[in-house]
This record gives structure tokens, sequence and C-alpha cells, in this order.
């Protein structure tokens, strides 16, 4: 370990004691920028690393609301404001049980580097609630949402924080969201992205982030003389980026092998076909089911992609932490020949290591999945100008940011025995667009 290494480990122990999540996303990136702090004085002079560890705000507050029994439930809400140099905060909301400080903070400092590499100006923040919408009618949500908005509106603007999804919220979640900020604040802007293309929304935001991932994919595979046709393709999760990362992949002549999600694992053996996604969609987005209920290809409950099918290309788009060393050495051994990751973080450290040791291609979440908010960066300015694009140009648009973004990974790194170190590249290229901004607006 650096002396930085050293002193941000250090920092963090103390100044972030129990945030396991946090540390892992910290220092992955202080790992890799180590050798371009040291070869810049003027970081250690205006003292970037520190600075770049504390976010800026942390609102922590009650949702009280009322379930169908009539029965008062209190749950916690957060919205993590880190860092706004490059633009206003900028970060989903996540409904979830594993919710919870340490998770935020991790997403909300990826985020900062996420939305620096898109190069559209936004800063990061996270926000979301320890509230479990499994089980729960719509009205349920809808109540827990509005519950949600009672505080949040006081910290979000157009131009200080703008919110969209993320794990268990959708556009539907979006639109109770928004809907409950326009009657507290009887003001129509754009606070929120991931709305409804029907009251402000930009058609391709959900589809932005699953198609990113195959987009950021494409590039990574050229570069390296291959290409994703015929490629078989394991995919983890069957949620929003999930499936649209499948649908993509099937465009593409892909052969997708796996979908899953909490239960388990759908594996279709000779690949998913565009109809059987339809229907895993249909169960999933519209009636809320479980993959478990899926009539098409095979069901493999409590088992994850990595070890129920064989493929060249991973694509972890379910949670954090969600490929562990086991399944990784499983990947290796399988021919693995690149990943990308549609979640945040979804590799241990272990796993992490092990990809890099192995020297195979490895696309990080904060540039793979970053079509998401880049599409929410393109809403804001449709919302900005009162204008509405089409489906064709947004997408033309998210593929062209991919390619810039793949670019942008390179651009500060060589080739190490023949590929790309993709996140190396990631982290340095964002980690200078960020300090330069900190050490040009001085103290604050
Ligand atoms: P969704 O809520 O739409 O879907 C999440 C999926 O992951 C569900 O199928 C869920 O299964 C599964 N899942 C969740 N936890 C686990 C677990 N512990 N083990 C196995 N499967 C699990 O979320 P999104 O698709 O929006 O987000 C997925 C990931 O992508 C997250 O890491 C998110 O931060 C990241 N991301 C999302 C973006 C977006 O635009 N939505 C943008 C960039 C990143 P079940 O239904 O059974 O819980």
């Amino acid at each position: 370990m650096s002396k930085l290494q050293d002193h941000i480990q250090n920092t963090l122990d103390q100044s972030h004691p129990h945030s396991d999540e946090y540390h892992q996303a910290v220092m992955e990136v202080f790992d890799d920028v180590a050798s371009v702090y040291r070869k810049e004085p003027a970081y250690r002079r205006w003292n970037i690393a520190e600075r770049m560890l504390e976010p800026d705000r942390i609102v922590r507050f009650r949702v009280c609301w009322d379930d169908d029994k009539g029965n008062i439930q209190v749950n916690r809400g957060w919205r993590v404001q880190f860092n706004n140099v490059l633009g206003a905060y900028k970060g989903g909301i996540r409904f979830d049980p594993s919710v919870n400080e340490s998770v935020l903070k991790f997403l909300g400092f990826e985020q900062c580097f996420k939305n620096a590499l898109t190069g559209l100006p936004m800063g990061g923040g996270k926000g979301g609630a320890d509230f479990d919408p499994k089980g729960r009618s719509e009205r349920e949500i809808m109540r827990f949402c509005q519950a949600y908005m009672q505080e949040l509106y006081r910290h979000i603007g157009p131009n200080v924080d703008v919110p969209a999804g993320d794990i268990n919220v959708g556009p539907r979640e979006i639109g109770f969201l928004y809907g409950h900020y326009v009657k507290l604040t009887n003001r129509w802007e754009g606070v929120l992205t991931g709305k409804s293309p029907g009251f402000g929304g930009s058609c391709g935001r959900t589809e932005a982030t699953g198609y990113g991932v195959v987009y950021f994919l494409k590039n990574m595979l050229k570069a390296h003389d291959q290409s994703v046709e015929g490629q078989r393709v394991l995919i983890s999760g069957a949620g929003t980026v999930a499936l649209y990362a499948a649908e993509k992949c099937i465009q593409e002549g892909a052969k997708v092998l796996t979908v899953s999600d909490s239960g388990g694992t759908r594996v279709f053996r000779e690949g998913m076909t565009a109809k059987e996604l339809a229907s895993i969609r249909t169960l999933k987005l519209e009636k809320h089911g479980a993959l478990a209920d899926a009539s098409c290809g095979t069901w493999h409950p409590g088992k994850t992609p990595w070890v129920s099918a064989k493929g060249a290309i991973a694509l972890p788009c379910a949670t954090q932490n969600e490929v562990d060393g086991n399944a990784m050495k499983r990947l290796i051994k399988n021919n693995l020949v690149a990943l990308c990751e549609g979640a945040n973080m979804p590799l241990t450290q272990e796993a992490h290591d092990q990809l890099i040791e192995a020297n195979l291609l490895y696309g990080p979440g904060k540039a793979a999945n970053a079509g998401g908010v880049a599409v929410s960066g393109l809403e804001r300015s449709q919302n900005a100008s009162l204008q509405s694009w089409s489906m064709d140009k947004v997408d033309t648009m998210l593929s062209g940011i991919m390619a810039d973004i793949h670019d942008r990974c390179i651009a500060h790194v060589k080739r190490r025995n023949g590929i790309y170190p993709y996140s190396k590249g990631a982290n340095i290229y964002a980690f200078k667009k960020l300090a330069e901004a900190m050490m040009a607006y001085g103290v604050k």
C-alpha cells in the first residue's frame, strides 16, 4: 500500500466507520489514481483526496406512512449530496431494505465519477430509503413515495439536485414522487428524471442503462478486434437494466443464456428469444411477478447465472457485490472474455482482483452503466428547452455518448498484455476532471 492509500484508509476508518461498501468503492479508486496523485503536487497542496471523501452533505429523515390496514409505518430516508463541482447533484433513488448510509455514500461517490465520464454538466448524489416495496399494494407504494417526497422536496431543485430512479424506483414511482413535488411546490419543472415521456420524460430513458451497457461492450470488443454477434452472454437481474441489456444483446445477434432475480436463475440453453423476453418483461414489470413463475427456459432456484451456464460475456445487472471470488473463479475457468457492469459495484473486492489478475476485458460500472444518467442529462436539456426528442434521436445520442465514454476510459492508459485497463482509465479520467474543478473553485 502506498502512503496515499494508507492515509485514505486511516481517514475512512476515523471519519466513516462501519461503512464497508463505501470503503470498498473509495479504495478501488485510490488504488488506481495513486501514481497520478503522486506526480501532481497540486493535488496534495489542495488536499484533494480528503476533500473528495467527504460528501457535501447527507440529509437523513423519518418517513411515516399509513399501510392498507391503517397501521402507521416508519422508515428512514436519505439524500446524499456528494459533490456538485461539475453540475447540480444527480443520481438515483433506491427503495430497498438493504439501503443504509454506507451503501448510499458508495453509490454517491461512484456517481461523481460516472457523471464526470459522461462529459455532461452533472454533479453526484444518491438517495433512497430502507422501504421494502415487495408485497406492498400500489396505493401503499404511492403513499410511501408521497411521504418520502414530503421531506425530499426541500432539498432538491432543477439547478440544485435532480434525482432519478434506481432499484425498485421505476417510472411508476417517479410519477408518484413527481406528482407530489408538483402538488407541494405548485411548480412543474425538471426536478426528477425518469418521468414518463407523457409528462416531461425522455424517450429512451428506461432503456438507456441496459442499452448503454451493450453499446459500451460493443466499443470495448471492437477495440480488441471482436464483436457482440454470436457471443454467449450471462446476465443477472431481471429488472430495468437487465432486461434492456438482454434486448439489445438479442438485437445485436448475441445469445442471452440467463436472467435472474433474488429467487434464482432462468436458463435459456440456445439463447432467449425476443418473444420469451417480452413474456418475462410482462411478468416482471407489469404484474410485478417473480421469475420463478415464467414459463420459458429452465428454472434454477437459489442459483446465480455464474454457476448455471457457461458464457464468454458476463453482464451483472442486479446489485452490489453479487459476484464473489468463487463465482469469478468459475467464470474465468469457463473462458470468460469480457465483463461489463450494469449494476453498481457488482464485484466483491476478491472477484475484482481476480478479474484484473486474469487480464480480461472489464467495463467498470461507472463507465459501462453511465447511459442511464446520460439520458437523464438529455431529459434535463429537453425539460429546460420545453422540447421532446424522438426515440431515434435519443438512442443515437446515447450510442455516441457511450463511444465517447469508452474513448475517455482509454485516454490516459496504455494497453497492458494486449488489453486496455478500462477501470483504471475510467478512475484516472474522472478523478482528474473532478480534481481540476475542485482546485479551480478554491477551498469550499
Ligand atoms: P430493478 O429494481 O429494476 O431490478 C433489480 C433486479 O435485481 C431485480 O431483478 C432483483 O430481483 C434483482 N436483485 C436485487 N437484489 C438481488 C440480490 N441480492 N440477488 C439477486 N438478484 C437481486 O433495478 P435496476 O435494474 O434499475 O438496477 C439494477 C442495478 O443497476 C443496480 O445496481 C442499480 O444501482 C444499477 N443502475 C441502475 C440504473 C438505472 O437507470 N435504473 C442506472 C445505473 C445503474 P428481485 O425482484 O427478486 O429483488
